[in-house]
């Protein structure tokens, strides 16, 4: 199941097909997605699927985002090497192992404890070396800011402020907003103080927990 074979890579050749033909212009990102394998995120039962543009579970109620959706956000967030990048919602890993590949230095943290443990016990035996933390996303990471890029990956209610807080000078934010069973796709772009915003398609998230996303109570 993890060994990657020929016939693995030709799947992901087609993958990366299909992703151009449905827009994806970025070649370093369509580059990371034919370069990680996306087969190792899936269990036996599920193999077969591991290359279609689907979301899949991962166990705990959870997802492995669309291969679309992770290839549009990670355009959209503008990724140069070097940069420091937080993830929201480090689920299966896969989001973090493309952004690594397109030579970011990642801090990803997950609120799902079960989650956390083993994604950053899995991940790293494939080469791939984030930042694990384990926590309230919404919040960000205080200690680690600023960040260059901010990308959630779980559909959220408004734009939490902690977040375009801990955004660099120039930073870019990437978020899904919108109610529980579809958001529309942000960007907010720092600029000298000010946010812009641009809004895309909508989207079909998990929804983002704690307290700048969604509350028991809602
Ligand atoms: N990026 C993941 C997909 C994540 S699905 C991947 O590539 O596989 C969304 C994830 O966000 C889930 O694992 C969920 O537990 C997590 N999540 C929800 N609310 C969160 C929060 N407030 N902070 C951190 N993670 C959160």
């Amino acid at each position: 199941m993890l060994e990657d074979n020929y016939k693995q890579r030709g799947l992901r050749n087609k993958l990366v097909k299909k992703l151009r033909q449905k827009g994806i212009t970025d070649e370093a990102v369509l580059a990371a997605i034919g370069k990680v394998p996306r087969h190792v995120f899936f269990d036996d039962a599920l193999l077969a699927h591991a290359y279609e543009d689907k979301a899949f579970p991962i166990g705990e109620g959870q997802t492995i985002s669309q291969p679309y959706t992770v290839a549009f956000q990670s355009e959209k967030l503008e990724v140069k090497p070097g940069q420091k990048v937080l993830e929201i919602g480090t689920g299966s890993g896969y989001q973090a192992a493309i952004l690594l590949e397109l030579g970011a230095k990642v801090y990803t943290i997950e609120f799902n404890r079960k989650l956390y443990e083993k994604t950053k016990a899995f991940l790293p035996s494939f080469g791939y070396n984030p930042y694990f933390f384990y926590g309230d996303g919404s919040k960000g990471i205080p200690a680690k800011a600023p960040f260059d890029k901010i990308i959630v990956t779980a559909g959220a209610p408004v734009i939490p402020s902690a977040l375009t807080d801990q955004l660099t000078e120039k930073g870019i934010l990437i978020i899904p907003v919108g109610d529980r069973e579809s958001q529309k796709m942000l960007k907010i772009h720092k600029n000298a103080g000010k946010l812009l915003k641009e809004e895309f398609n909508q989207f079909a998230f998990v929804p983002l927990l704690g307290e700048g996303g969604w509350t028991s109570k809602d």
